[in-house]
């Protein structure tokens, strides 16, 4: 009998198991694949609370206190697990290709900038001198956020998985949910594809699968994968420092001279097949924003499914009718950045301490999800 199990071993299960288990639940964590395969395994890793989500989204306050819980994060994953989840700050810089895109990334600067964030508005000579292997002529300038660094998101679900199981938690791969076991409307347990287990929570963090599997329950909730494929790349030159980002391609430096450029998006496909199409508008863009990554040596290309909603908010919360199931699902391109802070508020939540209301995104409810 467990205290609580977490059906799915991506960055988000493994981050709750990982704030449980500080808080000595007896954590179980169930993965139909292995630990961090599936989307968690797939991102670029960058952690870009600015970039990503505006000052006046509501999932602002939550993106940027996640943002600042990765350096002691990153401490204490390396002294319990012994991994090092690469955390570099080493910011993001956003290119306006045309006069229009760049008035829009002042006005965002100018935002970011009054609600205390450090961003910082570059003009073509400015952003060469930053970047001097950028294609800088073509562009109009470019928004620099210093502080969206990234990780290596890979080594991130690892490194919460070893350090949930050092204080105590349990991981069972290979298996899959197939159903919830409930009494009076309360849960008590789940069955899976190698028997029944008992708990006194559970909790789905599915990602893109999470609506298949809460069909059981008659909750239709509207998470839907969004297909994205990458590559990378290997470069004997420093070829920049920060993560660069234009629309349609990104480009993210790594460590040992690897490059991640990314990624295509393709809604309600679970398709993990990676097409030449999409490769080669992404080989076309990353060299038209970095001329000399023609001549990078290539490793491997690979597809993720990003768990995304309609409204854009991921659901964190208590089922409406099942007491004792929570939904952590739908953080669609902002999993690994607003993994600790979802680990700590479902840790919260399950804890049945009071939570902070600019988290309160969206409750979960039959009305809000009519699919
Ligand atoms: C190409 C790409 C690039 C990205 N880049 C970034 C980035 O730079 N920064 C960022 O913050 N985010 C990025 N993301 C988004 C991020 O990867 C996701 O938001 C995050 O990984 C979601 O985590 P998750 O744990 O919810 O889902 P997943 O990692 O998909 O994990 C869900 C797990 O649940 C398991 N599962 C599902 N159903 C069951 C069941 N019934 N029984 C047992 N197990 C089950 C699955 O096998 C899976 O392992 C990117 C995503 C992609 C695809």
């Amino acid at each position: 009998m467990y205290d609580v199990i977490i059906v799915g071993g991506g960055v988000i299960g493994n981050s709750i198991a990982f704030h449980l288990s500080k808080r000595h639940y007896h954590v179980l964590v169930i993965e139909k694949d292995t630990i961090g395969q599936k989307a968690s395994g797939a991102a670029a890793g960058m952690l870009g609370a600015q970039n990503e989500v505006g000052a006046d989204s509501p999932l602002s306050s939550l993106a940027r206190q996640s943002r600042a819980m990765f350096p002691p994060l990153a401490e204490e994953l390396k002294s319990l697990s012994g991994i090092d989840i690469e955390l570099i700050h080493s910011g993001i810089i956003r290119l306006a290709r045309t006069e229009e895109e760049a008035k829009q990334l002042k006005q965002a600067a100018d935002r970011q900038q009054n609600s205390g964030e450090d961003a910082e508005w570059l003009s073509r000579e400015q952003l060469k001198e930053k970047e001097p292997n950028l294609s800088a002529d073509s562009m109009a300038g470019a928004l620099y956020m210093p502080y969206d660094g990234q990780v290596n998101a890979r080594l991130l679900t690892k490194a919460l998985a070893h350090s949930a199981v050092k204080l105590g938690a349990d991981i069972l791969e290979h298996t899959e949910v197939q159903d919830f076991l409930t009494e009076n409307n309360r849960i008590t347990g789940v069955r899976t594809t190698t028997g029944t287990i008992l708990a006194n929570s559970v909790v789905t963090a599915g990602g893109a699968w999470s609506r298949d599997l809460l069909k059981k329950t008659d909750l239709a909730l509207d998470v839907y994968p969004v297909k994205g494929e990458c590559f990378s790349v290997y470069h004997d030159e420093h070829l920049m420092t920060s993560s660069i980002f234009s629309p349609g391609c990104y480009v993210v430096p790594k460590s040992g001279g690897r490059f991640i450029i990314g990624a295509t998006q393709k809604p309600d496909s679970l398709d993990d097949s990676v097409r030449l199409d999409g490769l080669h508008s992404l080989i076309k863009r990353a060299i038209g924003l970095i001329s000399e990554l023609r001549n990078a040596k290539w490793e491997k290309a690979w597809t993720g499914h990003r768990p995304q909603t309609k409204n854009g908010l991921p659901y964190m919360g208590e089922h409406p009718d099942i007491n004792g199931l929570w939904v952590a699902a739908g953080h669609f391109r902002n999993g690994i950045l607003l993994a600790p802070i979802t680990g700590s508020l479902m840790a919260d939540y399950i804890e049945g301490k009071p939570v902070n209301d600019t988290f309160r995104l969206q409750q979960l409810s039959h009305k809000e999800v009519n699919l």
